[in-house]
């Protein structure tokens, strides 16, 4: 799916207290692109993130999705929009405790009307031997990637990263993004991803860094060109 967010504007708090957090965001995202969104703490990136993915409401201007204004939609549309088109992953895993790595990617199958064959899934994602085990039987890293199975299953247009190795040392945080890498080379993903990790630089198809509500650099890698 491809994305087009036009002076898009968010407050937070009420009256005299009120903050302009995002300050009229202009991007777009083409379809099956890595965009990383970068820049400091505070900058606006998960709330940019957080209202892309139809789970905060903006307060000023429009976000397109396949051509389809998504910012003005009451919660019922949003909610059949999440389950349509986006997936999520974030710094912690959310996994269910006690249900195995091969379960937690079924829960979300049902989802979706053309999921993807979950035993190719979990071989993809390097957890075939893993399948049965439960997530305290894990590492970081291989949470991580069961997380990442779960928002794929329903095999989203779109998914959204809010610092998905936040929470793993070097190595894993590379071998989580490599895995990122190539699931978008195999299902064409639309991957948004929010991160400190420069490495990322390397793979991103388009790179944006957020400044204080604003976006003050924005290009592509013209080195990969998107899967499709
Ligand atoms: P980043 O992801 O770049 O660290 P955020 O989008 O989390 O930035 O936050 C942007 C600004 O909005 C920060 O100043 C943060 O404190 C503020 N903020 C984020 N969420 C809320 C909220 N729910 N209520 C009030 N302020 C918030
Ligand atoms: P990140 O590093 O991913 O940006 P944050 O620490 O900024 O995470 O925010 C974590 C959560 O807390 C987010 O859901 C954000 O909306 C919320 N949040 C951030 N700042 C504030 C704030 N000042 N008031 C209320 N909620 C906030």
């Amino acid at each position: 799916m491809y994305l087009e967010v036009r002076n898009l504007v968010k407050y937070y708090g009420e009256e005299e207290n009120k903050v302009k957090v995002l300050k009229g965001i202009d991007c777009s995202v083409e379809k099956g692109q890595i965009c990383v969104l970068l820049g400091p703490s505070g900058s606006g990136k998960s709330t940019l993130l957080n209202i892309i993915g139809g789970i905060e409401e903006l307060d000023e201007g429009e976000i397109f999705v396949d051509g389809k204004e998504i910012g003005h939609m009451n919660s019922k549309e949003l909610s059949l929009y999440r389950r349509n088109n986006l997936g999520f992953v974030f710094q912690f895993y959310n996994l269910v405790p006690n249900l195995s790595v091969k379960e937690n990617i079924e829960v979300c199958e049902y989802l979706s009307k053309a999921p993807l064959d979950i035993d190719d899934l979990i071989k993809t994602l390097g957890l075939w031997e893993h399948k049965d085990k439960f997530p305290n039987q894990l590492s970081g890293g291989q949470q991580q990637r069961c997380a990442i199975g779960r928002a794929l299953v329903k095999n989203p247009g779109i998914l959204l990263c809010d610092e998905p190795t936040g929470a793993l040392d070097y190595a894993t945080s590379k071998e989580i993004l490599e895995l990122i890498e190539k699931v978008n080379k195999k299902y064409n993903n639309t991957i948004i991803i929010v991160t400190h990790n420069d490495a990322i630089k390397n793979m991103a198809h388009k790179i944006m860094k957020l400044h204080d509500g604003k976006v003050i650099k924005e290009y592509e890698n013209k080195n990969i060109v998107p899967a499709k």
